[in-house]
């Protein structure tokens, strides 16, 4: 198969910091589409794969999955997209598109697994997917989006991971007029998770550990603010939510806030990936008809259904703008939830 070199930035090991590499990508095949990349988001979740955190990452990695640019190239039977267009990836680049999942819109559930934008498997060329942090990239027309005209591009990146991932729980936990939404941690996820179930009309209380970032949360949106570590601020909100959503990356006690869901409520863990500690009591679920649910991004239909909402609604995320060579700094500043609230590469910086 044909393939052409690619500028990438990427991780050599899990200690290792992020560098400038080569990386192949293949030629057009009749249903792919060349993007040029813009802008790319950066995701908790390229930190967490650059540097391991789940294990099974293949080296070299090139993290990114909040991908805008324009297209360069289309193969012959691409039909929704043509060159010179703006066009959008977000967390996944193929799946089987045969199964009940793949057939009910549900890509990213799908029974034979989807394929990542990095860190997955290419079907065509048989190895690792590489993402976003790169001058171009191929992807069937199928996982590609269309940009509503009207928003920025570089602050529409980051909805293709982060506005999906809480999009996804927002409708199918039917958020509507006058729910009761929570959303813990203000971070990527967190900041759009507030103007998303805002914009839906529901009343929005965020959870989290940084009184700091209390003004920028009223600002965002948040009806409410409760710091996390604060016993009578969370004891003022028991039997509050129908729907929380929890991004927190790292371990974490769940049980904390079980009591502030109503009857019938579901706290969608989408952040930390792995077994609890301290391990879930069941009683505040059993005596309230409580959920404890998990959530993954969302399938490429709702992603567009999502992005087409924040063309209407004006939406798109709060953005600090970084040069390629900045990315290793970046990442040490997520580390510290010092993101306000979501770092963007501009790619021109990688042809420096
Ligand atoms: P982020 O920008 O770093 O935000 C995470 C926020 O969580 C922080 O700003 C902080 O908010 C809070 N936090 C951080 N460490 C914490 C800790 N140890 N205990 C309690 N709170 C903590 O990260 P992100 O990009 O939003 O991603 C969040 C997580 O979602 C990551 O693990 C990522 O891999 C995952 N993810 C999952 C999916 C999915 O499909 N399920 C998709 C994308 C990302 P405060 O300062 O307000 O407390
Ligand atoms: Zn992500
Ligand atoms: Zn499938």
């Amino acid at each position: 198969m044909e393939t052409t070199n690619v500028k990438a930035y990427g991780a050599q090991s899990k200690e290792a910091s992020l560098e400038q590499l080569n990386i192949v990508r293949r030629e057009v095949t009749a249903k792919d589409i060349e993007i040029e990349i813009l802008y790319c988001g950066v995701c908790h979740s390229d930190l967490h794969t650059a540097r391991n955190d789940w294990g099974g990452t293949v080296y070299p990695a090139v993290p990114g999955h909040e991908i805008v640019g324009k297209i360069t190239k289309v193969g012959s039977e691409v039909t929704k997209f043509k060159v010179g267009d703006t066009a959008a990836v977000g967390c996944m680049v193929d799946s089987c598109r045969t199964c009940e999942s793949c057939q009910h819109d549900l890509e990213q559930y799908c029974m034979t697994g989807f394929t990542g934008t990095y860190n997955g498997r290419d079907k065509h060329l048989g190895k690792q997917t590489f993402g976003g942090y790169a001058e171009k990239v191929v992807v069937d027309e199928h996982f590609v989006l269309k940009v509503p005209e009207n928003l920025d591009l570089a602050a529409t990146a980051p909805l293709l991971c982060a506005g999906i991932t809480t999009w996804s729980p927002l409708r199918h936990w039917k958020v509507t007029k006058g729910s009761n939404v929570a959303v813990i941690g203000l971070g990527g996820l967190g900041h759009m998770a507030i103007k998303l179930a805002k914009a839906l009309g529901a009343n929005v209380t965020l959870f989290s550990r940084s009184p700091e970032k209390k003004q920028d949360a009223f600002d965002l949106g948040a009806d409410e603010i409760v710091i996390s570590t604060d016993k009578s601020q969370m004891s003022g909100a028991r039997g509050k939510f129908d729907l929380i959503i929890d991004t927190v990356p790292y371990i974490h006690d769940v049980n904390h806030y079980i009591p502030t869901l109503g009857i019938n409520g579901t706290i969608v863990l989408v952040g930390y990936l792995g077994p609890l500690d301290p391990m879930l009591n069941t009683v505040p679920m059993i005596m309230g008809r409580k959920s404890v649910a998990g959530s993954l991004i969302g399938g490429i239909a709702e992603t567009q259904e999502m992005l087409d909402f924040c063309g209407e609604h004006n939406i798109t995320s709060e953005i600090e703008i970084i040069k390629m060579q900045d990315i290793n700094e970046a990442y040490e500043r997520m580390l510290k939830s010092d993101v306000h609230y979501r770092f963007v590469i501009d790619m021109a910086s990688l042809k420096e």
